[in-house]
């Protein structure tokens, strides 16, 4: 069996991070995977996403705390401001799960977004943001297809008052498509994959991709 040792690859933005840690790959081999049901799809997206959010929240600011041990008093470290994670619906529900079992007191918001078969455009049905904060929005979607979805989604946040730079966006996969697009339309933007696949096909489907993940998540 041929051993290829992973590392981070390259990308001709800074604010691009393609998280190619090995749990991460063999994760993304299972989901890839037409042949896996979607009860598996799901823990997996989850499971990817619990990984990834460590790599998201790394450079997160501390601040002290005392704690009362049962032995006695200590210096410790918390979170210096709130997290939220707001899912493009409805897969980005799959990924969101993974998140908040990774930080549980974070708050949930969700935009509703369908894409107009016709003209690819983002249509938005459902805005539901969490009370406005100074701290850090992960905004998920496992496929970062054309960019427009996620594009739709900054507008509707940035209109709200929550600046580009608070936000992360978080995809599974991506082709580099959307990723320019994205970039070109907020350059300070900071994006997290697991995949920078080939590109996409004339339906704007990711390839080699793993299909449509709404439908795979939710079985319809
Ligand atoms: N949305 C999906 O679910 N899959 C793709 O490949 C592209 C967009």
């Amino acid at each position: 069996m041929e051993t290829v040792h992973t590392s981070q690859p390259t990308y001709p933005h800074n604010n691009l991070t393609i998280i190619t840690h090995p749990l991460v790959s063999h994760k993304l081999s299972i989901i890839r995977n037409k042949n896996t049901d979607r009860l598996m799809f799901r823990n997996t997206l989850k499971e990817i996403s619990q990984l990834m959010t460590f790599v998201v929240t790394q450079n997160l600011p501390l601040q002290l705390t005392q704690v009362e041990t049962p032995l006695t008093n200590c210096e410790s470290m918390i979170l210096r401001a709130p997290i939220s994670v707001v899912s493009i619906l409805r897969a980005g529900l799959g990924m969101s799960q993974g998140i908040m079992a990774m930080i549980p007191e974070a708050t949930e918001g969700c935009i509703g977004l369908y894409r107009n078969h016709d003209t690819l455009e983002a249509v938005n049905y459902l805005i539901k943001l969490p009370k406005k904060h100074d701290g850090l929005y992960i905004l998920v979607d496992p496929m970062l297809a054309t960019g427009n979805s996620a594009i739709a989604a900054i507008e509707i946040m940035t209109k709200q008052g929550i600046s580009v730079d608070q936000i992360a966006f978080m995809a599974l996969i991506a082709a580099p498509e959307g990723v320019h697009k994205l970039h070109k339309h907020c350059p300070s933007l900071k994006i997290f994959l697991a995949s920078l696949d080939e590109g996409l096909n004339q339906s704007a489907y990711i390839v080699p991709g793993l299909g449509d993940a709404g439908d795979r998540l939710f079985g319809s």
